[in-house]
């Protein structure tokens, strides 16, 4: 039984995520105490509680302390299945973070696995959808990892209701570790305005605003087409293409934050991005830590990867994950940002 602190390092739900996953990859129970410590409201929400469900119906685990705010949890986990799932976090809490969860475990499966995924698909404090389907999974598909994703319907906080759909491909005998430090020549870049069930002008006035400050226009400032019955909602993105990866950064639109507003602070995070020389973003770091540690445990082979920004969420990512693998990240300074290593013990 490995003993895991839900309070060290960064001390959210991350911990919690990160175990469930590398405990069904590698079949080891643990133990989380303290769940969400560093958190103003502790305990297991219902976004948490959708993911430890999600992780006991893939690999048929025994569980103690699955309840709504419950501060511990114990999980031992049986043999990971492939099959067909509908998870539904029943509230706009991010659908993307329990795909986060299942998804290494169902790469470990001998069958693709097909999952319906229903809550926010745009939450502020989680992957989006077209960070998941843009940055992630080509770099998990480089891994030997494949995967197809859909997006079914847009869910924005507070009225949910949004719908994913994947297939996962299973890896485990495929998955190939590489160096990831250098992000290539840059392809394109362009910035997409979602912003169903709100005025055009919104949309309209973000995108105006991010193409005045990055020098884009045209076709580089997109209205994204939303459907019927989605939203209200508004995610401002801007995705980068490289040669050798993908980036998205988003910021979301709320009632009282003016369009300015939301358009500064993307134009400040892409900025911070491109004038860095480093290959992967600060979220992008902290999730790739994951299936790349999974590759090198796999193969016994070292690699490595370059990034922008070590956030407290990326360095309790690595604490988590040598507790489940027998792996040593190391971190050093490189150019304008990190390079870290990873390699067997
Ligand atoms: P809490 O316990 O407060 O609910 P949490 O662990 O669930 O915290 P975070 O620690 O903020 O939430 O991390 C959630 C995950 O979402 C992380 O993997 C992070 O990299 C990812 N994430 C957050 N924002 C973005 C974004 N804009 N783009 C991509 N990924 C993001």
């Amino acid at each position: 039984m490995i003993e895991i602190d839900g309070s060290v390092g960064e001390g959210g739900g991350q911990i919690l995520r990160t175990s469930l996953a590398l405990s069904m990859c590698t079949g080891q129970p643990f133990s989380l105490t303290k769940v969400r410590a560093g958190r103003a409201k502790p305990g297991l929400m219902r976004q948490h509680l959708t993911c430890v469900n999600a992780a006991k119906e893939v690999s048929g685990a025994e569980v103690l302390g699955a309840e709504l705010n419950s501060q511990s949890l114990t999980f031992t986990p049986g043999q990971v299945r492939a099959g067909d799932y509908h998870f539904n976090v029943g509230t706009a809490g991010s659908c993307t973070l329990v795909l986060q969860t299942v998804w290494p475990a169902l790469l470990m499966a001998d069958a693709p696995s097909r999952l319906k995924l229903g809550g926010g698909t745009h939450n502020p404090m989680a992957p989006p959808f077209h960070f998941l389907e843009r940055s992630y999974a080509p770099l998990l598909k480089k891994l030997g990892a494949n995967a197809e994703l859909k997006l079914r319907r847009l869910g924005f906080y507070p009225a949910g209701g949004g719908e994913i759909e994947v297939t996962i491909w299973p890896a485990k005998d495929a998955l190939q570790p590489f160096d990831l430090n250098d992000r290539g020549a840059k392809v394109e870049g362009y910035a997409e305005c979602f912003a169903p069930a709100l005025p055009r002008s919104v949309a309209r006035r973000e995108l105006e605003q991010l193409g005045a400050a990055l020098g884009w226009s045209g076709d580089q400032l997109r209205e994204a087409p939303t459907r019927q019955h989605e939203g209200p909602g508004n995610a401002l993105l801007a995705t980068l293409v490289y040669e050798n990866l993908s980036e998205v950064f988003t910021e979301f639109g709320e009632k009282g934050v003016s369009s300015e507003k939301v358009a500064r602070d993307l134009v400040r995070e892409v900025r911070a991005y491109q004038v860095a020389g480093a290959a992967l973003g600060p979220h992008l770091a902290d999730q790739w830590s994951l299936p790349l540690a999974l590759a090198v445990w796999k193969r016994q082979r070292e690699a490595t990867f370059t990034c922008t920004e070590l956030t407290d969420h990326a360095k309790t990512n690595f604490e988590v994950i040598e507790r489940f693998l027998p792996l040593k990240f190391s971190t050093s300074v490189w150019s304008a940002g990190w390079q870290i290593v990873v390699e067997p013990v």
